[in-house]
């Protein structure tokens, strides 16, 4: 499972439609509306997704 650097839920990797690379890495969400806010930012999620910071306001 990856998980969604948007709203940090659990996506299946395989056969995953929304899926986004940057800078090399590829990421995975569970819906179009979080897959377009990472594309709108992909450098603030990127970078939470490597800290694991969760933000509670953070959601689909
Ligand atoms: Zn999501």
């Amino acid at each position: 499972m990856a998980t969604d650097p948007v709203c940090y839920g659990e996506v299946e990797e395989r056969g995953a439609k929304h899926r986004a690379s940057f800078k090399g890495q590829e990421y995975f969400f569970c819906t179009a509306s979080c897959r377009k806010k990472f594309e709108e930012n992909p450098e603030r999620y990127a970078r939470l997704a490597t800290t694991f910071h969760i933000d509670p306001q953070m959601s689909c």
